[in-house]
């Protein structure tokens, strides 16, 4: 089943419950420990509306008792916690490989597995290829399907304007065809699953295990093997009208620039992902009368910019200028606290660090120049773990809309 297929509330009663429960159990997931009655004064709910919520989900055995508490006065409290180990997680990232990964509510990793993916073929190739990793990852878990409570997909997109990668090659190849319907009627997956967009996922992360937590509207930047955007105001992630909020990566900023697989010319994607890296990287090269006949790959670079290496550092600062404006664009947009930058381009700390002093330059409102330009707090790790709150929230929901 999949999110929204989800049972509809009926009347006020069945919503104000729903409402009750899910508020309880968020406050218990997000606290390490915490007393009826703190949960109680936290919720606004009485006390014996807490006690009956609190014992269906011991029932459940979504929660445990976990000894006595300080006392503020009376007697001492009994202290509840999630159960770690009550339901367990799948998540897969995608990007230019799988990352899948199975998790239990605590956020510890049980199992993991990668597998590079080849996107050149049709749609139920990339599937079945996708399905391999999530098996995989399960097995190494010690678990069976059977234990697999939800499951979240971070994708690089999906439902482009244009699919244009016989024209312009891109990594996404045919990705870029799939689409929920696609994965509903085709995946025939065993449990629920939720697919939401990579860098949106990274912005959850960080709400949901960084530095976000403190921070109350943010942007996420992931710089990648595209450029996304996840968009935090007031605590909640942006999803827009249709759910398309945030493609940063597809604005202009040369309209008469470099051809985009989307279509357009001079996005920023076409300049600041990880391929555009690559590609400028060896044309430096070859320009310079350097002509190696290899390819590199983003860790090449890394390693390169890391001793020093002339042409690396070069590019590095370049791709760091035009990320830099971009960044200012979209901070002079949103006015936003901080502007997180995630994903496979931090391996180049060099161009994260000039694309943060050039975005500065480029900021309009004194006020917005308060702004705080962070690398991603949950680093290498913070889609995956993106993805899994973004699983648990929707199991969460789907728990206490049913019982
Ligand atoms: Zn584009």
């Amino acid at each position: 089943m999949l999110k929204n297929e989800r049972k509809i509330l009926v009347g006020n009663h069945e919503l104000i419950k729903y409402i009750n429960k899910k508020n309880v159990l968020d406050t218990i997931f997000h606290e390490k420990e915490i007393s009826r009655i703190e949960i109680s004064k936290r919720v606004k709910l009485a006390i014996p509306t807490v006690m009956r919520i609190v014992d269906e989900f011991i029932h459940d055995g979504l929660v445990s008792e976990i000894g006595k508490g300080n006392s503020t006065g009376g007697r001492k409290p009994n202290m509840l916690s999630i159960n770690p180990d009550a339901r367990y997680f799948l998540v897969a990232a995608i990007s230019e490989s799988a990352h899948c990964v199975v998790a239990d509510l605590g956020g510890k990793i049980l199992g993991d597995y990668e597998l590079a993916i080849n996107f050149s073929g049709q749609e139920d190739f990339i599937l079945a290829q996708l399905k391999n990793c999530m098996g995989q990852a399960i097995e190494k878990s010690g678990l069976s399907i059977g234990d697999i409570a939800y499951c979240g997909i971070a994708t690089p997109g999906m439902g482009f304007k244009y699919f244009t990668a016989g024209r312009i090659g891109h990594v996404f190849g045919y990705w870029s065809k799939l689409s929920i319907d696609f994965f509903k009627k085709k995946g025939n997956f065993e449990y629920p699953v939720v697919i939401e967009n990579i860098a949106k996922m990274g912005a959850l992360g960080e709400l949901k295990y960084g530095r976000g937590k403190d921070l109350n509207s943010y942007l996420f930047i992931y710089a990648g093997v595209g450029i996304g955007m996840g968009v935090v105001r007031n605590g909640n992630l942006e999803l827009g009208v249709t759910g398309t909020a945030g493609e940063f990566g597809h604005t202009t900023i040369d309209y008469n620039g470099q051809e985009c697989y989307c279509g357009n010319r001079g996005c920023i994607e076409s300049y600041c992902s990880t391929i555009a890296f690559c590609r400028e990287y060896k044309r430096e090269l070859i320009n310079n009368g350097f002509n190696t006949g290899r390819d590199y790959s983003i860790s090449d670079i890394a390693e390169a910019v890391k001793n020093g290496e002339y042409f690396a550092v070069k590019v590095a600062r370049r791709i760091g200028v035009l990320l830099g404006i971009g960044l200012a664009n979209v901070i002079n947009l949103y006015n936003p606290a901080a502007v997180f930058v995630g994903g496979e381009l931090c391996a180049i700390p060099l161009c994260i660090e000039t694309a943060f002093e050039e975005a500065e330059k480029h900021i309009f409102m004194n006020a917005s120049r308060e702004v705080s330009f962070l690398m991603s707090s949950v680093e290498s790790q913070v889609i995956t773990m993106g993805t899994l709150g973004y699983a648990i929230e929707n199991y969460f929901d789907e728990y206490c809309t049913l019982c």
